[in-house]
């Protein structure tokens, strides 16, 4: 299986639906190295980076798109975020209780019905007078599909389906989205339009989950949509970037105060961050540490020196 990490996006001919595909096989690998093992998991984190990929290709927004299941089971937050060039991160935070045996998504993260699916939209860092938008749902649903489902409904009030899968080494999905009625600007009849939409739906819906893994995207979307004229073909490509830097760790521990940052000195002798997402390890010894703390005045002139 050649990697690809390849999204591919088109309207179909008649302008009733978008479909969008993707499959990403090392940048999967990537995410999983510093992850928790346990297969229910896993599985839960490559659907939600799935689908963090397709909704970002999706909604065209120009700063990074983070989705967060939230909940207060085995898992208490997976975080997934998409930036606009489909550059992803994600990780997995645990809480301290034992898997339930039937591990879905209700019982690892909605076993008291407080579970929460959050799409946040954080504009581009060079914008930062623009607000992020956060939106929230209820874990209602069985799936990371149908939260997302539910989400996309409610929110853009436009009907989407999505198929995920989530393989040892590839991710795959598929989104199909109705698309919005522009004042008979599309071609043909409203009524064509839906036909040709529940047509496409159909088609999808013939998707297995191990055909989503092993097809190529190519010969997937060709037994789809071969008799299907289509238009505005675009192939993109996801890869995966951290982002952390020393200058973010050093940020996050100013914001816990001098006196938090010396109280883990005086336990620990130093203090040792390692990345959630990628695994990094950033140390600060007690010189570093008090630098944190200076007037800024001061630290340029220490650079100076
Ligand atoms: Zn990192």
């Amino acid at each position: 299986m050649q990697p690809t990490n390849c999204l591919k996006k088109f309207l179909l001919q008649d302008r009733s639906a978008r479909v969008i595909s993707v499959q990403i096989d090392d940048v999967w690998q990537t995410a999983q190295a510093h992850q928790p093992e346990n297969a229910p998991i896993r599985q839960m984190l490559g659907e939600l980076m799935t689908a963090a990929a397709l909704l970002s290709a999706n909604l065209k927004f120009d700063g990074s798109i983070l989705l967060q299941l939230q909940g207060n089971g085995a898992i208490k937050l997976i975080v997934v975020e998409c930036r606009q060039d489909l550059s992803l991160r994600a990780t997995v935070k645990l809480n301290d209780v034992a898997l339930p045996d039937q591990a879905n998504l209700q019982s690892l993260l909605n076993p008291d019905g407080q579970g929460r699916f959050s799409v946040i939209l954080n504009p581009p860092r060079d914008n930062p007078g623009r607000q992020p938008y956060q939106g929230i749902v209820p874990l209602d649903s069985n799936s990371v599909a149908e939260v997302l489902q539910d989400y996309m409904r409610q929110s853009e009030q436009l009907d989407t389906y999505l198929w995920l899968a989530t393989g040892k080494e590839r991710l795959a999905g598929v989104l199909l989205q109705r698309m919005p009625s522009d004042g008979g600007q599309t071609q043909g009849s409203s009524q064509q339009q839906d036909a040709s939409f529940e047509h496409a739906k159909a088609l999808c819906q013939t998707l297995q989950t191990d055909e989503l893994i092993e097809q190529s995207s190519e010969t997937l979307l060709h037994r789809l949509f071969w008799e299907t004229p289509i238009v505005g073909l675009e192939s993109l490509t996801v890869s995966w970037r951290c982002g952390c830097n020393r200058n973010r760790v050093a940020d996050m521990l100013r914001s816990l105060g001098a006196q938090e940052v010396e109280s883990i000195l005086e336990e620990q002798g130093a203090i040792e961050v390692t990345c959630e997402f990628c695994g990094t390890p950033y140390s600060f010894d007690r010189v570093d540490a008090s630098a944190l703390f200076k007037p800024v005045s001061t630290t340029v002139t220490d650079q100076l020196q």
